[in-house]
C-alpha cells in the first residue's frame, strides 16, 4: 500500500507537520468555514486521514474514489 503522504503528494494535497504530527486540508470536503487551513490529522499507523469538520476517516482508497479520475 502506498504511504498516505505519498499519496496526498503525488495528488498535490499539501501537508504540513505540527509537532508529531501530520495535518492537511480534507481533500473531500475541502474544509469548512468555521476551521480554517488544516482540518484533518493524518494517521501514519493507519494510512488514513481524519477529518474534523466530517468525524469521518479516508483512507487512500476513499479519496481516490470520491476525487474521481483526477487522482492517482
Ligand atoms: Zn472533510
Amino acid at each position: 500500500m502506498k504511504n498516505i503522504l505519498s499519496f496526498l503528494d503525488s495528488n498535490g494535497i499539501q501537508f504540513k507537520k505540527i509537532g508529531q504530527q501530520y495535518v492537511c486540508r480534507c481533500p473531500i470536503c475541502k474544509g469548512d468555514n468555521a476551521v480554517h487551513k488544516h482540518n484533518a490529522q493524518i494517521n501514519l499507523n493507519f494510512n488514513n486521514i481524519y477529518c474534523y469538520s466530517e468525524g469521518k476517516v479516508y483512507f487512500a482508497s476513499d479519496i481516490r474514489a470520491a476525487l474521481g479520475g483526477k487522482v492517482l
